[in-house]
């Protein structure tokens, strides 16, 4: 069995969830098997190293992105930076609201986490609508970084949010 479908045997889908007509995508799976968090960081270093990115940080999102980003930095032997949501972090931060589907929400990071012209793969669990990293993309700019790419476990196809994103996307899975 390859790297991908051993990733992709440690997804399930559950439907109606959080809301009724949404088919939730659960990666817990593959953080319960050792084989499969390896894999994914496996698939993800591969990429950084076979497109010769320059990575000076990896920057997570809030808060799966949490769950895969260090593995990866510490493999690329770089930092990892945090994007949270509104509020969790201390010290002066620079923030976005970005739009969801009802309301509005606010990511930050902090001030002094990426200097002007660090280079930084930002990486997350699942890119749906893409809202999520357009957001996180417009911190990094506000930070003055050089995004290399965005990288997910999983790319919700139909939803079109690669669409809405400037930099590359790199993806493990599609539906
Ligand atoms: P977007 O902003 O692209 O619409 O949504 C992506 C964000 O919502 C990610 O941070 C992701 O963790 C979360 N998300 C949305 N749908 C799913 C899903 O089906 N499965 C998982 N694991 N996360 C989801």
């Amino acid at each position: 069995e390859g790297k991908l479908q051993l990733v992709q045997r440690h997804v399930r889908a559950f439907p109606d969830f959080p809301k009724k007509g949404i088919l939730f995508r659960d990666i817990c799976p593959i953080l319960k098997s050792p084989a499969a968090l390896t894999a994914v960081t496996d698939l993800f270093e591969e990429h950084v190293r076979s497109r010769q990115l320059q990575v000076d940080l990896i920057v997570g999102l809030d808060a799966r992105g949490f769950l895969f980003g260090p593995l990866l930095a510490q493999r690329l032997g770089v930092g990892f930076v945090l994007v949270r949501k509104k509020g969790k972090l201390p010290g002066a931060t620079v923030s976005v609201a970005y739009d969801l589907e009802y309301g509005t929400a606010e990511v930050e990071i902090q001030e002094d986490a990426v200097a002007p012209g660090q280079k930084v793969l930002i990486i997350d669990d699942l890119l749906a609508t893409g809202g999520t990293l357009l957001a996180a993309c417009e911190l990094m700019k506000k930070q003055q970084a050089d995004i290399q790419g965005c990288m997910v476990v999983i790319e919700l196809r139909d939803l079109k949010g690669a669409d809405r994103l400037k930099p590359h996307i790199f993806s493990l899975l599609q539906y």
